[in-house]
């Protein structure tokens, strides 16, 4: 019997195949199973019309066998066949793919036919030393044998079938030092990969499962009766076929919804937010998507991989598809199914895939639409959620230099020191009384001493409200959105401890500017002793209480230099400082003595006496002091 030769460039492309597209050998059985699939399809699709196909709906199904002393794996279709010449297209060249023919001829749009690409059978050499093909196509009386090792070729011979339809035996490789291959004559493996890959497959996956039972108890069995086991075979559907994305959300109990999630993506706790998505049009999927209940442990780690689930109609893909999810959504959990996919599909050709984008465009905007709906109808959830992914939404804010700022700026929170909770800007902007020019906030570690920074008393005295901000990026987020409002009506963000508040009158303003410069050379003095540590001194206008405060100039806010010089790589030298102002106040019995110290030209004392404060003005902002001990034994010197 003459061996043929695989078609044209098919020998290379056999090798290439095997050891490129498919990364995991696991997925043969998966793309034999979706073939075996396709070809019910076809069969069923047929039936629509032609009276002649007579199976019934329910008994189409696919079924498996494992012998461990032959080394096979045996799966058996009974869709539609193939006939002898149908055999050497389809399989004899590679790249060719049947059920792409299919689809043009019979224009058949709707139906699900998962093949396109003409490889995935070729996978079955992964595992496989030789591959048999027995198959007789619907309405034909003979059926064809199909036979081969691999790369030098395949013979066809003709062979009996009772019935239409396919069945492949693969006779599993030994295995080896570096590969092992007996794991897939391992029966709970075998189901394993049937699970995880074809658990939504329309037909039924059959297979006879061994199992043990108790052997009855003898009625003579005596006290010291041990109990005897034996095994049997039963025939058990391996897959659940309908999967739940594709099932109306009216139709499924939230319960459903919540063991699944929790089955899927290993969780505890039951999800805090369920999203049901079909569309048609440009991007047709059908999306089961979740947001945590919880951050998972290692959510804010390099570790946490983000990703949704990828489906093809119904047969997993990807595991975790990263290109699926924008970074600051990246907390998203769940499964994605689009028939527009293709199976045999690699990594990198699936980044370059235009339907994956478009779906990726719509599942961003719907997932923001859950989360703003979840905002406006259930708060306490969304606090809640907040809390666990808020810090994930102000980083996507802050990255890509604000790109996504727009869209993500009305799903954030902070903490108002008025209200004593989370509120979002546009709260912030409601209440805000008419004559106030800002969105106030001050940034530090705890939100109880940040209110009792002398500025924020002078701000939440005025009626006004304050946002406290306590996470790192908080600042970070804000200082890349610059206002919030309506077009035209935007107001700026303004930290409390930077620069003019706008709090002050003109006539205070103008008291502020006289008192400056009549105490000119106290200043310059100060100024003179505190060296580079400062690059002002002057009268404050945003202390009531206190003698002294530190403000500062420039872009860069006090809280920003602690942040950002406390990233890996940025210590000591290196980190990047603002420009620090040390603000008195004029009305405060120090300043009085400060001024007598300068006019009697007791340089010396009031050199000290700056020190003091000036570290002082730091602690009293949560900032740390360069000398805790020279500033201890300065203040104890004042004792004596
Ligand atoms: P694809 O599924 O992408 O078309 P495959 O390499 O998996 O490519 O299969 C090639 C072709 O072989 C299929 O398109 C189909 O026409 C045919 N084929 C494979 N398996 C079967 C089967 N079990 N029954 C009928 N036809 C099959
Ligand atoms: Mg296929």
């Amino acid at each position: 019997m003459a061996v043929k030769q695989f078609k044209a460039e098919s020998k290379k492309l056999l090798d290439l195949m095997i050891n490129s597209i498919y990364s995991n050998k696991e997925i043969f059985l998966r793309e034999l199973i979706s073939n075996a699939s396709d070809a019910i399809d076809k069969l069923y699709f047929k039936s629509l019309t032609d009276h002649s196909v007579t199976t019934k709906k329910e008994d189409y199904k696919i079924f498996l066998a494992l012998d461990k002393d032959s080394r096979t794996i045996t799966l058996t279709d009974n869709g539609i066949g193939m006939t002898k010449e149908e055999l050497e297209k389809n399989l004899g060249t590679i790249a060719r793919s049947g059920s792409f023919d299919f689809k043009a001829e019979n224009k058949a749009e709707d139906i699900d036919i998962i093949g396109q690409f003409g490889v995935g059978f070729y996978s079955a050499f992964m595992v496989a030393s030789r591959v048999t093909v027995i198959s007789r196509a619907f309405g034909s009386e003979e059926a064809w044998k199909w036979e081969s090792k691999g790369a030098e070729g395949y013979t066809i011979t003709q062979t009996e079938k009772d019935e239409p339809g396919t069945q492949i035996i693969l006779v599993v490789k030994e295995s080896t030092e570096k590969e092992n291959y007996d794991e897939f004559l391992d029966e709970y493996n075998l189901v394993r990969i049937v699970k995880k890959y074809s658990d939504y497959v329309r037909y039924p996956i059959e297979m006879y499962r061994e199992k043990s039972r108790q052997k009855e108890k003898p009625a003579d069995a005596g006290e010291d009766y041990e109990p005897e086991y034996e095994s049997y075979t039963e025939l058990e559907t391996l897959n659940s076929m309908v999967p739940l994305w594709k099932r109306a959300k009216k139709d499924v109990a939230d319960e459903e919804y919540n063991q699944f999630y929790k089955d899927k993506f290993y969780d505890y706790t039951d999800p805090a937010r369920v999203i049901v998505s079909r569309t048609e049009g440009t991007a047709t999927y059908n999306a089961l998507l979740f947001v945590p209940g919880r951050a998972p442990y290692n959510y804010y780690t390099r570790e946490y991989e983000k990703g949704l689930q990828l489906y093809a109609s119904g047969v997993l893909i990807m595991e975790k598809c990263a290109d699926l999810l924008p970074d600051y959504f990246s907390f998203v959990k769940g499964v994605v199914d689009s028939q527009d996919l293709s199976l045999n599909i690699s990594r990198e050709m699936l980044q370059q895939d235009g339907q994956l984008k478009l779906i990726r465009g719509s599942l961003e905007k719907k997932i923001k639409n859950e989360l703003n709906a979840m905002k406006n109808n259930e708060r306490e959830k969304y606090d809640e959620f907040f809390k666990n992914f808020g810090r994930q939404l102000k980083f996507g804010c802050y990255a890509d230099y604000g790109m996504n700022a727009e869209l993500l700026k009305d799903l954030l929170l902070f903490y108002s020191a008025k209200e004593k909770k989370l509120i979002t800007l546009a709260e912030y902007l409601e209440k805000m009384p008419g004559e106030q020019k800002y969105i106030y906030y001050a940034a530090g570690e705890s939100a109880d001493r940040l209110a009792k920074l002398p500025a924020a008393e002078l701000v939440l005295e005025k009626g006004f409200d304050l946002l406290l901000l306590t996470e790192d990026v908080d600042e970070f987020c804000l200082q890349v959105l610059r206002h919030y409002g309506e077009k035209d009506k935007e107001k700026e963000f303004k930290n409390i401890s930077g620069g003019e508040l706008g709090l002050e009158t003109e006539e205070e303003k103008k008291a502020a500017q006289e008192a400056s410069e009549a105490s000119k050379p106290l200043f310059d003095a100060m100024k003179e002793a505190l060296g580079d540590k400062v690059t002002d001194v002057r009268i404050s206008t945003r202390l009531k209480s206190h003698p002294v405060c530190i403000s500062s100039e420039g872009p860069l806010s006090l809280e920003m230099e602690k942040v950002l010089g406390s990233m890996p790589g940025a210590e000591g030298e290196m980190a990047p400082k603002s420009q620090k102002v040390l603000e008195l106040n004029g009305e405060h019995p120090v300043f009085a003595k400060l001024k007598a110290l300068q006019e009697a030209g007791d340089k010396e004392t009031l050199g000290r006496y700056a020190d003091i404060l000036y570290n002082q003005a730091l602690l009293i902002e949560g900032l740390p002091i360069e000398d805790p001990v020279a500033y201890a034994q300065a203040v104890c010197e004042l004792m004596k």
